[in-house]
């Protein structure tokens, strides 16, 4: 675009002047940047439908994920009203819907306040009023996901981190005892850690505690969401192939020389 002036009333007058190239260029930028926005708007309304693994919502939050980003207006009364600062709300460009809150267990685990005032704080029923007994609470459930870490498993250790810190003791996470038969035929007596999903809370208590979380690989107990546990796998007692138990034998044997 270039500016003239007209000779005849001196006012300033502008003449288009650009050209075929200019305009295809530009009409590509345009394109091209329309399509990187409808891109990232796609991704951004998946990322609303899901939140990783390791996020979980507080207690009460609406079991269906879509109802509960429905009704949650991203106030962040509840993050205010937790003493324990375990919950936070979601920044842009984070997997979980911005905005919206959310705790991971193995860093900031709920401490299940008797009175829930994260459940109080909220004006709109995301967090369902109607929990009004912690207990009930279902952030999520745990799950003994690393067999060949957990201390009672691998090492037939007697550790009782998990079963004694959890708040709901004796009844979500118990040591239910099995015979482990190795693969040269001798037995021996392990204590397994096993959820109880029925009463287990999904408050994270187990993961942020269990000592293998110090190493590097994390805790050996995770509580996963609700959406992805599949709930006939709550007592993990499948027992190892013979391959599995030999290839085992043969790394603690390594580890012991
Ligand atoms: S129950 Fe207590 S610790 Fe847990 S999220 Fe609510 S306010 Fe925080
Ligand atoms: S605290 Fe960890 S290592 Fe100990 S029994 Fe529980 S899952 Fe296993
Ligand atoms: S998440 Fe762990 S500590 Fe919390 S109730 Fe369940 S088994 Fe107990």
């Amino acid at each position: 675009m270039k500016s003239t002036k007209d000779k005849s009333d001196g006012y300033l007058k502008c003449s288009f002047t650009s050209s075929r190239r200019d305009f295809l260029t530009g009409t590509a930028r345009a394109a091209c940047g329309m399509s990187l926005l409808g891109l990232g708007l796609g991704l951004y309304s998946e990322v609303g439908k899901t939140h990783p693994a390791n996020t979980l919502r507080p207690p009460g939050a609406r079991a269906d994920e879509e109802e509960f980003l429905g009704r949650c207006v991203r106030c962040g009364l509840c993050v205010r009203a937790c003493p324990y600062d375990c919950l936070r709300l979601a920044e842009f460009g984070e997997p979980t819907a911005t905005g919206t809150p959310y705790f991971i267990a193995e860093e900031f685990p709920c401490y299940m306040c008797p009175d829930i005032p994260c459940v109080k704080a909220c004006p709109t029923g995301a967090l369902d009023p109607k929990l009004t007994d912690i207990k009930d609470a279902r952030m999520g459930v745990a799950r003994v996901v690393g067999t060949d870490r957990c201390l009672n498993y691998w090492f037939n250790h007697r550790c009782l981190a998990c079963t004694t810190i959890c708040p709901v003791r004796g009844k979500a996470i118990t040591l239910e005892k099995e015979i482990w038969v190795k693969s040269d035929g001798t037995k021996q007596l392990r204590f397994i850690p096993t959820v109880n999903d029925e009463h287990c809370t999904g408050c994270g208590m187990c993961e942020k505690n269990c000592p293998m979380a110090r190493y590097g690989g994390g805790a050996a107990i995770k509580v996963l969401p609700l959406s992805i546990v599949k709930r006939e796998d709550q007592r993990y007692h499948r027992r190892f192939t013979p391959e599995e138990q030999k290839a085992i034998e043969t790394k603690a044997k390594a580890k012991t020389l």
